[in-house]
């Protein structure tokens, strides 16, 4: 089964604006952030303001304008980013084998150059 949301995690920190962070976006929904050691030259992260540990838990258990509002805020941050012309890519890790290290859902957008084919 799904951990429990653990409330100390890094991600509701910047939530809390406990630690800081450079913000990109926020709405009522989501807020977005960029990463800080970014993989590509945009690197932002988008996550819910509610507490959901991973994908699956946000599918299972958000509300439908919770999970309408943070995808639309997710295509939104990528256009304000100007990221739409060229092209991006959203990609989530969910749970141990899917590489996720931060246990509160979040998407991560690439963009700023040619990202070349997904692996795997
Ligand atoms: P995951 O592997 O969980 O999908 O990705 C977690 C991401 O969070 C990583 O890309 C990592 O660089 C980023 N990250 C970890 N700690 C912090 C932090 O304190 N601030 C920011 N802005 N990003 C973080």
């Amino acid at each position: 089964g799904l951990p429990p949301y653990d409330e100390s995690n890094i991600f509701a920190r910047i939530l809390r604006g406990e630690i800081p962070s450079r913000r990109v976006h926020e709405d009522e929904f989501a807020v977005a952030f960029h990463d800080i050691n970014p993989q590509a030259p945009v690197h932002v992260l988008v996550i819910p303001r509610g507490a959901y540990v991973s994908l699956a838990d946000f599918a299972a258990s958000a509300s439908d304008a919770e999970i309408a509002g943070f995808w639309r805020a997710v295509g939104r941050v990528a256009k304000e980013l100007g990221l739409e012309a060229h092209g991006y890519r959203a990609l989530t890790n969910m749970g141990q084998e899917g590489g996720q290290e931060v246990p509160h859902f979040h998407v991560h957008l690439f963009g700023g150059r040619m990202l070349g084919r997904m692996v795997p």
